[in-house]
């Protein structure tokens, strides 16, 4: 008889999504929002994930199912989920989206009570507020029927605090940290929030004592960007992850097209423009993680001549290159480049 393969919710992510996270959570797979470069939609699992709405993962017969599944799997690894960062919401869906974050704000809440951070990563910008009285109720009651506590699940007065239940402010606000994708390409994001919307709620989220970062990935054009972390620094965030438009695996080299949207290819001295001009409006405002997509591409010109040594050596020759050897925020410019959440020899605390 076949082996039955074990449901996980959890997974260790490679690549270039361990850039983001060493543990995610996985429970829906597709999304709503239609985005027109979508890594869900290519390659060989395009079939399974790249669905236009948000399903449970197959096997998972209801929500309930998945809290379950989830919080088992948590704290069965916690101490390791804990050492490599804590969690990310999530590589398979949009953990905000009106049907999905009921289950991934009851999972993030059980798993802050047990010390774990957890990391959000959305295209929406209305989960603040509940948009109506009624739509608060239906929601708590439905987050008391996942809950084996039900009684801890009360209105609290404030309208966002009910995403963690009655949980006070001061356990989840140093575990939890919200992240909007930027691209600054609304076409190309049809069904997503505004990225203007996405900032505001930002901003609203930084002034309550929320820490607040920004994923510019894909960059698909350098100045849209540049244009976003801009926005985004004056809305408080205080971390940015950058990463070049990739085919899953290397950066797109040649001019390309979503729909009817064309764009040229990346220009290299664009590029180091862009890294100097985003490294001088980040200094002493904010963190910046550069991407492994960004080095592929800036160590082009190595590439067609005089490569030599291991890839460690080569990646850090090409570190400073762009970005000096100088200290920055008091670190050396390698520790400057895989901190949080990708090192694990950093404490959580080190990014609030
Ligand atoms: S938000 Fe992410 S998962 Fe959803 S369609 Fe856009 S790229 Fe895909």
């Amino acid at each position: 008889m076949a082996k039955q393969k074990t449901l996980k919710i959890l997974s260790r992510p490679q690549g270039n999504a361990e850039e983001y996270g060493r543990w995610s959570v996985n429970p829906y797979k597709g999304c709503s929002h239609g985005c027109l470069y979508c890594y869900l939609k290519k390659g060989v699992w395009a079939n399974g994930l790249g669905g236009d709405t948000a399903q449970l993962k197959t096997g998972v017969v209801s929500d309930e199912h998945a809290y379950h599944l989830a919080m088992a799997e948590i704290i069965e690894n916690k101490e390791q989920i804990i050492k490599d960062g804590g969690l990310f919401m999530t590589f398979t869906s949009d953990p905000c989206a009106p049907e999905t974050r009921l289950l991934f704000f009851h999972i993030a809440s059980n798993a802050i009570e047990h010390g774990i951070p957890v990391t959000m990563l959305t295209k929406n910008a209305d989960f603040f507020q509940y948009p109506t009285m009624m739509a608060m109720i239906e929601d708590t009651k439905h987050l008391m029927s996942l809950s084996d506590k039900g009684e801890r699940i009360v209105l609290n007065g404030s309208a966002f605090c009910t995403w963690f239940g009655d949980m006070h402010q001061h356990l989840v606000k140093p575990l939890v940290a919200f992240g909007w994708t930027l691209t600054g390409c609304d076409e190309l994001e049809p069904n997503a929030s505004p990225n203007e919307e996405r900032i505001a709620t930002m901003k609203r989220m930084s002034d309550e004592g929320y820490l607040t970062w920004a994923s510019i990935e894909p960059v698909i054009d350098f100045d849209a960007s540049r244009k976003m972390i801009i926005a985004a620094l004056e809305a408080g965030c205080r971390h940015f992850k950058i990463g070049l438009l990739t085919n899953n695996t290397h950066v797109v080299r040649k001019p390309f097209c979503f729909g009817e949207h064309h764009f040229e290819a990346f220009d290299r001295d664009e590029a180091e423009w862009f890294v100097g001009v985003v490294m001088a409006l980040t200094e002493g405002r904010a963190t910046v993680y550069w991407k492994q997509s960004f080095y592929e591409f800036l160590e082009q010109r190595e590439q067609s001549g005089t490569r030599s040594g291991s890839a460690e050596s080569r990646q850090k020759s090409s570190e400073a290159q762009f970005f000096g050897d100088e200290p920055i925020h008091g670190m050396t410019v390698h520790e400057f480049l895989h901190q949080w959440p990708h090192s694990v020899d950093k404490d959580w605390s080190m990014f609030i």
